[in-house]
């Protein structure tokens, strides 16, 4: 934070902003202007550095040639790691969190390294893509309500000893291991498999970021009856029988 300006960072739009994961961009910006913060965006393609000095970066998900192409030129570049060291917050979907883990299999049906940020190892899954509406109950340690989101991949992540599960679902697939663990964290670095996109759905989660980011336990409360109304019906609709 500089004086009183969030830098937030989204990632590579170009290549991975395939379902809709702009929109956590726009919502941490409004959450931040409703707290009367002010937000310095840079949208980093990926022909371009990443910069070093953001408070928030954001990733999202893509196919599987995109992802292939970003995990190589995050690799080259090296800032979203170094920005890791700096203390940045990251938060990543479905490709993007495949990216952050250890390895992935990549388009070509080889193991692609990943950038080590997230204990969590993925794989191709041999069974249907896991496609639909997910339901979860977010690590209490995180304090959050519960999750609602959508899912749409192939890949299945593993989560290795210092990587925590971000939720646990009630309903979908999430890692899809089968152990119903949904994303990952470790500090300040998430992921998960919920587009939606889903901080316009969870927007607690949004919060959650900006806390990390501001170093606060809480921020000023916000007229949410419009997410919570949102919520209510995704919730409503994902428990009717299909
Ligand atoms: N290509 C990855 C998979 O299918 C990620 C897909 C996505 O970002 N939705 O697992």
């Amino acid at each position: 934070m500089s004086d009183n300006s969030l830098r937030l960072v989204w990632v590579y739009p170009d290549l991975l902003s395939t379902y809709g994961d702009q929109g956590n961009a726009l919502v941490v910006e409004r959450r931040a202007h409703q707290r009367g913060l002010q937000v310095e965006r840079y949208d980093v393609r990926s022909d371009q550095p990443v910069p070093t000095s953001g408070d928030i970066y954001l990733i999202g998900g893509g196919e599987d040639r995109p992802q292939r192409l970003a995990a190589e030129r995050l690799r080259r570049d090296g800032g979203l790691q170094r920005a890791v060291g700096n203390g940045a917050i990251v938060f990543s979907v479905c490709a993007g969190y495949q990216i952050l883990g250890q390895e992935f299999i990549n388009d070509l049906g080889q193991r692609e390294p990943g950038l080590g940020l997230l204990d969590v190892v993925s794989t191709r899954g041999e069974g249907d893509r896991c496609v639909g509406d997910v339901l979860g109950d977010i690590d209490p340690q995180l304090g959050l309500p519960p999750l609602t989101g959508f899912e749409n991949h192939q890949g299945i992540t593993h989560l290795g000893p210092s990587a925590r599960p971000l939720a646990r679902v009630t309903l979908g697939r999430g890692n899809g291991t089968g152990d119903g663990t949904e994303g990952a964290y470790n500090g300040t670095v998430f992921g998960t498999y919920m587009h939606g996109p889903v901080l316009a759905r969870n927007p607690l989660i949004a919060d959650l970021l900006l806390k990390l980011a501001l170093d606060v336990n809480a921020l000023p409360p916000t007229d949410d009856r419009w997410y919570e109304a949102l919520r209510a019906e995704r919730m409503n609709a994902a428990q009717q029988p299909a």
